[in-house]
């Protein structure tokens, strides 16, 4: 395994954050130079219709009924590039395409195609146990390059991402409607990537998810029954077993989780107890972030041999009532990669869709040797840093 050790961490620098707004009202925000402008002639996209959410009397969960994403786009890995050239023509992503006309370092723009709206339609008319689906979505582009991914970014623009997603949640986090912020990446067709285009996404939301509001319980009932946080005792169960240990750092425990769901799940969790959400982290916290979640793209790509298609969220602390982060969350990053085999998937089948019970067959501890044993190259972050941003 390898370990992050940073020699020398150069003072904190700023990136520009440009803000430009599509004909149908949708933002824009480009990172670092601006190197173009959105076309005068562009043909606004139509708001989302029949978007709406439904209640499951069953369980009390919500449901957000989206039928127009049924028009994204589709450009999957088959779609060649040009030769010589990083840039695909048929994708949306690229420079030159319908989201960001021009050349970027990185960008983020609202969905075309959003499951939650800031300003939603009503939901159908006689329908009682309907809201408006409100909310907001955002697609984050880690690079302007078609080709690449987390494990093949450079040091510095994978600081870079990490820098836009700081900006853009504590953007959302700061308007108070917004119980809930996840950043994450669907990386691959298995789970319904529909660009190949190195990129992620934001989803801001008026209520707790089942799951989140379900964590949230469990700190709150650990915290009132035996005085501490339960966060902070997971860290240390992690760090007692070095089986299940994938990366070494500083700041992060970075281990396959005791219940692991998924065969190769990771999860990379804060170890300072206040760091809850991206806003808190210190600079020498951002780039062992940063380095963090790459060495863990690099070693899931060397499992196989292959690019492992995988989910990736960001698990930063939800609001409360009174608006603060849950107290005892500890800000995380989960990989949930569906393969369990080079080429058999991990599917979600009855069981686990219709009970919540999840059925893993591999054991966690065999899992976290295999992706210790992975050579991860070395890498230099010296003279990297996060960098704050600002307004331009
Ligand atoms: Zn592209
Ligand atoms: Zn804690």
């Amino acid at each position: 395994m390898t370990a992050t050790a940073w020699t020398h961490i150069p003072a904190a620098s700023t990136m520009p954050r440009h803000t430009l707004r599509h004909p149908d009202g949708r933002c824009l925000y480009v990172y670092g130079p601006l190197r173009g402008g959105l076309r005068a002639d562009e043909t606004p996209t139509p708001p989302p219709t029949a978007l709406h959410q439904r209640c499951d009397l069953l369980t009390g969960g919500w449901v957000a009924i989206s039928p127009s994403r049924n028009a994204r786009p589709q450009t999957g890995a088959d779609v060649p590039t040009t030769p010589a050239s990083d840039r695909s023509p048929s994708c949306p992503l690229c420079p030159g395409g319908p989201e960001v006309p021009f050349s970027y370092d990185a960008a983020v723009f609202e969905n075309r195609f959003p499951s939650l709206s800031p300003h939603p339609p009503p939901p159908p008319r006689n329908q009682d146990l309907a809201v408006p689906s409100f909310g907001r979505c955002e697609v984050v582009l880690y690079t302007e390059s078609h080709v690449g991914s987390l494990a093949t970014l450079t040091p510095l623009q994978v600081a870079r991402v990490v820098a836009v997603w700081r900006d853009r949640s504590r953007d959302l986090w700061a308007q108070r409607r917004h119980r809930h912020v996840l950043i994450f990446e669907n990386r691959g067709e298995e789970v319904g990537a529909t660009l190949s285009h190195p990129h992620g996404q934001i989803y801001a939301f008026d209520r707790l998810p089942p799951l989140t509001a379900r964590r949230v319980s469990t700190l709150v009932e650990h915290r009132d029954r035996a005085g501490r946080c339960l966060s902070c005792e997971i860290v240390a169960r992690d760090d007692r077993a070095a089986e299940r240990a994938v990366a070494h750092n500083d700041s992060f425990a970075v281990a396959v989780p005791y219940a692991a769901r998924w065969p190769y799940e990771v999860h990379v969790r804060a170890r300072r107890h206040g760091l809850r959400r991206l806003g808190d982290l210190t600079p020498s916290e951002r780039l062992d972030l940063a380095a963090a979640l790459q060495e863990v793209v690099i070693r899931y790509d060397g499992l196989f041999g292959t690019d492992l298609p995988y989910m990736m969220v960001a698990q930063e602390a939800p609001a409360g009532d009174d608006g603060q982060p849950q107290a005892d969350w500890h800000l995380s990053f989960e990989f949930l990669p569906p393969h369990r085999s080079a080429t058999k998937l991990k599917v979600r089948a009855s069981v686990e869709t219709s009970t919540g019970l999840f059925i893993n067959d591999t054991l966690p501890e065999m899992s976290a040797a295999a992706l210790a044993d992975v050579a991860v190259p070395p890498r230099s972050w010296d003279g990297i840093t996060v960098p704050d941003t600002q307004p331009a």
